[in-house]
């Protein structure tokens, strides 16, 4: 019996540590770097951690094995306002 609740007691104290931890944990926004890049198979834009560069994938649309591309490759940017803001001031 109270080795059970001694089991129970530190089951709950890890929980409660692993909790703490992923909750002060730091977080790094900057750490995850996303590329994209077109799928050759489908042409979609696929969207791909910067870690995973030069390792095998799956397209998620059309299933076709590939390897993400070390080097991303130059999309056009949405945001077309960096030139007026050089511009201005
Ligand atoms: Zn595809």
């Amino acid at each position: 019996m109270s080795a059970l609740m001694l089991i129970l007691l530190l089951g709950g104290g890890a929980v409660l540590a692993v909790g703490a931890y992923w909750f002060f944990r730091p977080r790094d926004p900057e750490r995850e770097v996303y590329y994209h890049f077109l799928c050759p198979s489908c042409s979609r834009k696929l969207r791909y951690r910067a870690r995973k560069a030069g390792k095998p994938g799956q397209c998620p649309r059309c299933r076709t094995r590939l390897t993400f591309p070390a080097t991303p490759i130059e999309l056009r940017k949405e945001e077309t306002n960096s030139g007026r803001y050089n511009q201005s001031r």
